[in-house]
């Protein structure tokens, strides 16, 4: 017989959960009950939830499965820890996550980076990226997204330690799959949730104008990371097609728009690649382009993939980069490589320290 396919109970938000128990005829903190075992409690099943009754149970049980991700392979960099997962989903499509523990700048308690999949694959096709290699798939559901954050907060639960933030910088392109990753980051913001504060979650993207329009709207004060890479429409193509669609002057009058409306920084990641985008002219244009704006540029050297011929400049290449931004007056940070004894270093799944040096 064939069992018919369960709802993920992890597709509903919260406020989707207080409806469906008003509908039940049951309190409304039924809800909030599931969304404590299930994020902050880890139940893998509705027989968990004990102080549900049995008839709730039964119906949950019936109706929905909570759904998880099972390891597929696991690397952990002997370095610095930083652990890179493959998780298979319900439909045998993988994804990959990764862990990155970091000593908090100021001293503080240690941070849990997790950078999360949005998408199987990507349509991006971005020149120096991995991901886009085999070409898209499919959205992820909010539940898998939820999932893969789920499957490390376990694992961090048994060392007695939490995820602290959240990067949308796996594969995929967040804002091309917008409502899933939304709906994903406000669970995993919730107090009920995983709890983890808006301005610890960062969704990324490489430029899709009606997303970050879409996102200036949002209440809640979630980070925009914006992927640049060139400061000019010619080298700008070169690496990222999308910049065939939306126009650097189009893109960057959008991200204005945003830091105003929100008064809120914007991050501008910038992969350095030698002879393509790394000179001091190069610098001295993206000082021009991000004149007078809200942001900070992180700068990554480019992490050697074998299918691609672009190398990384120099140490002393970055460092002028960076010399020409402080001296226009724009922040920036060089990102540390993490993962490097592990393939996290391919840049399939970027690896990003998030170094929020504010
Ligand atoms: N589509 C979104 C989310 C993917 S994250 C976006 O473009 O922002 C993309 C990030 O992956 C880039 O900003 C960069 O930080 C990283 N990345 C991809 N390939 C890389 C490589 N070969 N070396 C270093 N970083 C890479």
């Amino acid at each position: 017989m064939m069992a018919d396919k369960k709802e993920d109970i992890k597709d509903l938000s919260l406020p989707a959960l207080y409806a469906k128990f008003k509908s039940l005829n049951e309190p409304a903190y039924r809800a909030e009950q599931v969304f404590e075992w299930i994020y902050k409690k880890g139940a893998k099943s509705f027989a968990d939830m004990t102080d549900l009754p049995a008839k709730v149970r039964d119906y949950l049980a019936n109706k929905y499965e909570i759904s998880g991700v099972s390891l597929a392979s696991m690397q952990m960099s002997k370095s610095d820890g930083t652990c890179k997962y493959l998780f298979e989903l319900r439909d045998g499509e993988t994804v990959e996550s990764v862990l990155i523990p970091a000593k908090d700048p100021a001293g503080g308690a240690s941070r849990q980076t997790i950078c999360l999949s949005s998408q199987v694959g990507c349509a991006y096709g971005c020149y120096f990226c991995a991901s886009g290699l085999a070409g898209f798939k499919r959205d992820l559901t909010c539940g898998e997204i939820l999932a893969q954050a789920l499957a490390i907060q376990s694992d961090l639960f048994r060392k007695g330690k939490r995820i602290t933030n959240v990067v949308m910088m796996g594969t995929g392109e967040p804002l091309s799959n917008y409502d899933n990753v939304i709906k994903a980051v406000e669970i995993m913001n919730s107090p009920l949730g995983l709890g983890i504060g808006a301005r610890k979650i960062t969704v990324s993207t490489a430029g899709h104008i009606p997303g970050i329009r879409r996102y200036m709207q949002e209440k809640e004060q979630f980070e925009l990371s914006v992927s640049l890479h060139a400061a000019d429409d010619k080298t700008r193509s070169r690496l990222m097609p999308i910049n065939n669609v939306y126009l650097l002057d189009k893109l960057m009058s959008v991200c204005r728009e945003y830091t105003k409306e929100k008064g809120r920084i914007i991050t501008f990641e910038y992969i350095l690649i030698r002879d393509v985008n790394s000179s001091t002219t190069d610098a001295q244009n993206l000082v021009k382009l991000l004149k007078n704006m809200n942001c900070k540029v992180n700068l990554i050297p480019f992490n050697a993939v074998s299918d691609f011929k672009f190398s990384p400049p120099s140490f002393k290449e970055v460092k002028a980069f960076q010399d020409v931004l402080e001296r226009g007056g724009v922040n920036s940070t060089v990102r540390s490589q993490r993962g490097a004894d592990i393939d996290a270093a391919c840049g399939q799944l970027r690896l990003r320290e998030a170094k929020k040096s504010i």
